[in-house]
This record gives structure tokens, sequence and C-alpha cells, in this order.
């Protein structure tokens, strides 16, 4: 029998609902804590810079039960995401769950007990609460990359202003200004094409080097995710087990793999005129495609060809009143620098002896699955494998922590078979695929169906493919992993 659990999920957005709902379903007693005001995470609205929307396609970012709705489109905007979260959570009676405005600084391991005490700040008080599990959903889009560069208090004494991304809300802050955006993600491009919507006077974005960018239709007519989301080119990447017949198929058909991939670069720089601009990146686009591969932002390409906005090789090196100097020494006149330079990814309430056990030396996380950590007892992390279609990977983690966490995956692991696991993974990353180490090793993209293929054997789904062949082709599909996770064997706890 599988006992009744008092469980802490920590954060509200895509992958805390996901958890929550995963431990509800199996009848364990469930807290969300948030330290914001509202559910959703980088979706939440005053978090999301304006025209924010998903890369992902909207029928690959859905959970599992709940499809977004028709008239939505492909690509939802940042406030339809929003609102689709909270139809989700109240429809699964999470709302009641939530504590808002309730953040955790600390946790310890309990004494005489199983769980961890988990220190609760909110509204100026700090109090210990006892929880047998701690699933922790704080995303890796939380703790912002703060940059400060020489002269940045004379340029905002001047009148200038400098942001992080999340803090550009309002389109109207940029009209008339001359801008100079800091990155070139995905938040980058977008903020950059933004500000020229929005009236800014003169936009350039800075960037260390071109990256290669998806666009939103290849070839300006195939849907991206009818040729990156299909099983058929994710077997063109070397994995991490390969059997030696895999091995072998990857030598001989390594010339046309090798064809395919000059193909795509010639079609993506002749579509986004990328000799033109000067952006074309030099990396091979297949060793660098993971979670860090961003869609194009419409009209960006165009709009450096065009002069709209100056594209400029480096980084900010310090300011002056009313100028950004750049690290080739270039002098852009600026009134405002919006810095598009990422999040720290991070557990900063685990204490220090267990924050080493989970984070080796070089950044890299130690997560069987991507999901727990034998040596961190009474713990896991939804979203921690994010992907291309997050809201499906975070449900999936969610139904494999449970089950681990009860004791009830088809394929339980012991320690030993983790930690052996976890080293194979870390040697790979480290060695054979460098890209998959991106953000600590937390992205399992491209790899999307091997990591859902082991999370769902591991479960115990009876049903894991619905037509081999025909899913060569196809994306996942959300309505089909509904099948499989209900395919695996029932419990609740008591
Ligand atoms: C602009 C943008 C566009 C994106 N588009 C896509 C896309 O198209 N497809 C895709 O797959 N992914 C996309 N992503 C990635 C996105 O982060 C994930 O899809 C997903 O939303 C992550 O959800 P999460 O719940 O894991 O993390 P978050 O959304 O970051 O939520 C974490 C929550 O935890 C809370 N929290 C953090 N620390 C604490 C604490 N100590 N105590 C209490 N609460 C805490 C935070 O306040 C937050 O609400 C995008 C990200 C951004 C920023």
């Amino acid at each position: 029998m599988v006992e009744k659990k008092k469980v802490c999920v920590v954060g509200a957005g895509v992958s805390g609902l996901a958890a929550a709902h995963a431990f509800r379903q199996r009848g364990h007693e469930v807290h969300i804590v948030e330290r914001g005001g509202d559910l959703g995470g980088v979706w939440e609205p005053s978090r999301s810079y304006p025209e924010v929307q998903t890369q992902s396609p909207k029928d690959l970012y859905r959970y599992t039960s709940m499809p977004m709705p028709d008239d939505y489109p492909e690509w939802p905007k940042g406030t339809q995401v929003h609102a689709y979260l909270r139809t989700y959570a109240e429809r699964n009676g999470l709302v009641p769950l939530i504590r808002y405005g309730t953040k955790v600084v600390s946790m310890q391991r309990r004494q005489g007990a199983r769980g961890w005490s988990v220190e609760l700040a909110a509204g100026g008080n700090v109090a210990s609460e006892d929880f047998d599990f701690v699933a922790v959903c704080t995303g890796n889009f939380s703790e912002k990359r703060e940059l400060v560069h020489p002269g940045q208090d004379d340029f905002t004494a001047a009148g200038g202003q400098v942001l992080h991304s999340s803090e550009y809300t309002d389109s109207a802050t940029v009209k008339g200004k001359r801008v100079v955006v800091l990155g070139f993600s995905k938040s980058a491009t977008d903020i950059a094409v933004n500000a020229v919507h929005s009236g800014a006077s003169g936009v350039t974005i800075v960037y260390l080097e071109p990256v290669w960018r998806i666009p939103y239709f290849i070839g300006g007519l195939i849907n991206f995710k009818r040729i990156l989301y299909v099983r058929a080119q994710e077997v063109m990447f070397p994995n991490w087990d390969q059997p030696l017949l895999a091995r072998l198929a990857h030598s001989v058909a390594k010339p046309f793999v090798w064809a395919n991939w000059r193909a795509l670069e010639s079609l993506l720089s002749l579509q986004l005129k990328l000799k033109k601009t000067g952006l074309r990146p030099t990396k091979p686009i297949e060793s660098t495609i993971n979670c860090s591969v961003p869609i194009v932002t419409p009209g960006f390409f165009d709009m450096v060809a065009d002069g709209r906005i100056k594209a400029i090789q480096g980084t900010i090196a310090s300011y002056e009143p009313g100028t950004v100097i750049l690290s080739g020494g270039e002098r852009v006149a600026a009134d405002m620098a919006l810095l598009a330079v990422g999040w720290k990814s991070g557990v900063p309430f685990l204490p220090e002896e267990y924050r080493r056990k989970l984070v080796e030396p070089d950044g890299q996380y130690r997560l069987y699955r991507v999901i727990a950590n034998p040596d961190l007892p009474d713990m896991g992390f939804v979203g921690f494998n994010s992907s291309f279609c997050t809201v499906l990977s975070a449900e999936l983690a969610g139904n494999w922590l449970v089950r681990y966490a009860d004791g009830m995956l088809g394929r339980q692991p012991t320690r030993q078979e983790m930690n052996d696991n976890i080293d194979v993974m870390l040697h790979w990353k480290r060695n054979e695929r460098p890209a998959a180490g991106v953000y600590g090793g937390l992205c399992v993209a491209p790899y999307h169906f091997k990591h859902f293929d082991e999370l769902l054997a591991d479960i115990g789904a009876r049903k894991r493919r619905r037509n081999a062949l025909a899913e060569n082709f196809t994306p996942p599909n959300a309505d089909a992993y509904a099948g499989y996770l209900a395919s695996a064997p029932d419990y609740r706890a008591a």
C-alpha cells in the first residue's frame, strides 16, 4: 500500500501545475507555494515582454488532458498561454492549493522523520513547515542574470535606463528612444523588433556570435514542427546508448545526414538573408541544436537587412552619459539598454551540502532522467527536462516523479543504477555532445522521443507507440501521450 504524503510543490508555472496535478491524482495532499502574485511563471503577464508568443506550436505546448482553444493561433500569445494555464488549474482543482506571495527561502532534512522542513517567507514572516516530499518546479528562468558595466550609474544619472529583458513589459517606454539590445536569444530579437514597431528612434542589437535560428515556416512553406519535431529527424543525432547496430547504421548514413544538414543551412541562409546581413553562423547547425536554438522573430532579418535594426558583433564594455560603448570600440548613442542576458539556473534554497550533490563543479546537474538525484531523498525536479515542448515534458516528468516517490515505477531504479546512468550521461555530454550540456545539461532537445520513451518505459506504460511508421514523421501527439500514461498500472495513495 502506498502511504499518502504531504507534498510541497515549489512554483506555480507550467511545471508546478503539472506536478501538483500528478501528485493529486494519486491521492497525495498537495500544497503549492508560489513567490509571485499569480500563476503561470514565465507566462505571468507582469513578467513577460510585449508581444511575447510561444516558440512551440499550440498542439505541442499543451497538457495531455486539455488542448488549447480552437481559436488560438498556431503560436499563442503570452496572455493566451497564461489564460490556458489558469483554466487548467481551475479545471483540475489546483487554484485553492496555491499560496501566492510565499517564497521557499531554505530547507533542512527533518529530524527523525522522512521529508523536509521548508522555510516559507510570506508577508514579512518566515515560518517552517514539514513536508514528506518536495517537488522543485522553479524553472530555468527564475533568477535574472545581473550584468553591470562600468559607467552604468553615470548613464542612468543622466536619464538613461538599463533594464533586464523581463523588466521590459511596456512598449510605450521605447517610443522616440535610442535603444540598445544586448543578446541574441529569442527574447533579444523579439524585443528589438518590438522596439522598432513601437516607435523607437533607433535600435541596435549587440551579439556575441550569430546562431542558427529556425523560421516558423521553413522555406516559407513548411511548419518547422513537421521537420524538426519528428523521430525521423531525431535519429539523425547520435545518442547516448546506441547499440552497435545503430552505430553502424549511423556510420553508413553519415554522408546523407551531412548533406541533409548542409541543405538545411543553405535554405536558411537564403530564406533569412544570412549572408547579406553577415549573420551566418560558422558552426554546423547539427552541432548546435538544443534548447537554446531560437525560432526566428518574424521581421527580424528583414529589419537588419534594411537597416531598421543595426546589428553589431561584440558586447557592452561600458557606459557614458547618453552612450553605450562596445567591446570593439564602437560608441552607440543610447537612451536605453535592454539586457536580454538570460537567467541563472540554480536551487538557491537547498542547503549547500545538497547543492554540491546536485550540481557538479562545471555546472552540470546530476539528475537521473533529468528528474531525481539519488542523494537528495524525498525530492524531485519537474520541468528541469526542458525541451521544445516543455508542457508535455513537465507532465511526463510529474507523472514519473510521483511514481518514483511512491516506489511505483515499473522500473524503480536503485541508487547505484541512478548514479551509473547519471555518470554515463555526463560523460556523453562532456565528450560527445557538448550542445547537450547547455543550461547545466537541463535540456532534452532534440532527443524528445528518446527521453519520453525512457520515461514511459520506467512508468510502466503498456502502450508507448501508436503506428510506428507514421510516428516517424509526425510530431509528439499530446492526445496519444494521454493514452500512453493511462495504460500504466493505476494506484492511489491512502
Ligand atoms: C519568452 C519565453 C518563451 C518561451 N517559449 C517556449 C516555447 O514556446 N516552448 C517551450 O517548450 N518552452 C518555452 N519557454 C520555456 C519556458 O520556460 C517553459 O516552457 C515553461 O514555461 C517553464 O515553466 P516552469 O514552470 O518550469 O518554470 P517557470 O515558468 O519559470 O515557473 C517557475 C515558478 O516558480 C516560482 N518560484 C521560483 N523560485 C521560487 C521559490 N523559491 N519559492 C516559490 N516560488 C518560486 C516562480 O515565481 C515561477 O512562478 C519559453 C520561455 C520564455 C522566457
